[in-house]
């Protein structure tokens, strides 16, 4: 679908009623809907089991949605999917590398997947490998790097095609301080650059320094979506922790009831 000169650009990912059930039955996601506007920053912020990995996956190929649709920039990302998937690009939550290819073939192989030409990709790689310090990294095997190393193939390679939406599933899981700040200036670049992201993570303190539009997710269903104040304000708290915590229903765990005894406990 494109759209017209007059008509508004189309959102860069629109969910309406997705449903997900699992063979086992288990009902992930309960009739979803949702709107990224182009240029957003967005988080998909809940607890394990939420749904969060379900959405991604079902945005991007990995799982068939049960029922309800799914358009990227205005096109069908279920039934008619090419366009869509060329738009995307996925840095996932788990490390699932080629651990016999080098950083280079890994970048190159990406984009030779996506239907880059030589010369592109070439250009791509050196220009992707020099902005993520990886340079020097190129001709090292994906099994040799360090665990920061990783991530940041990981994040090249999502880049590599250069997707107008970027999707980022928890990809700061497990990492040290030094590392989220180093993919918090990364992505916020890539932002900034004019790349739509989706974000999921359990982090607070991430999604409110990143993202301009926070959704919150639970049992399968978004509970309200909005900027962190606007979601702090429609719980009557006054911080984001705080409203998360009013949603999983754990409200005694406050900062604010236990005068920061829980300072470091997230
Ligand atoms: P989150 O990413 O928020 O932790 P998930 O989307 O992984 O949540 O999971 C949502 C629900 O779907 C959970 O109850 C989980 O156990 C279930 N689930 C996830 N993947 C599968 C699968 N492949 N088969 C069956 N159930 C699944």
């Amino acid at each position: 679908m494109q759209s017209s000169p007059s008509s508004p650009p189309a959102p860069a990912l629109q969910i309406t009623d997705l449903v997900k059930r699992y063979p086992t039955g288990t009902e992930a996601l309960k009739g979803v809907s949702l709107e990224i506007a182009d240029g957003e920053f967005f988080g998909l912020l809940g607890p394990n089991g939420a749904g969060k990995s379900t959405l991604i996956h079902c945005s991007t190929g990995l799982a068939n949605p049960t029922s309800g649709s799914i358009r990227i920039f205005g096109n069908d990302a279920v039934n008619d999917y090419r366009e869509a998937r060329e738009a995307v690009g996925l840095a996932p939550q788990d490390i699932n590398l080629d651990w016999f290819l080098t950083v280079e073939e890994t970048l190159d192989l990406h984009g030779g997947y996506f239907g880059m030409g030589k010369r592109e990709r070439r250009e791509r790689v050196d220009e992707l490998l020099e902005s993520f310090s990886l340079t020097e990294k190129r001709n090292d095997r994906t099994r040799e790097l360090s665990g920061g190393m990783k991530r940041r193939v990981i994040l090249a390679r999502a880049l590599m095609h250069k997707p107008r939406l970027l999707i980022l599933d928890e990809p700061t899981a497990g990492v040290d301080v030094e590392l989220r700040l180093e993919l918090w200036h990364y992505v916020q670049q890539v932002n900034t650059e004019g790349t739509t992201i989706l974000l999921t993570t359990h982090y607070l303190e991430e999604a409110e320094q990143l993202c301009s539009r926070i959704a919150f997710i639970n049992g399968g269903e978004i509970v309200d979506h909005g900027s962190s104040d606007e979601l702090a304000e429609r719980f009557g708290v006054g911080s984001l922790e705080d409203a998360y915590l009013e949603l999983v229903g754990r409200k005694e765990l406050s900062r604010a009831h236990v005068g920061g005894d829980l300072e470091d406990a997230q």
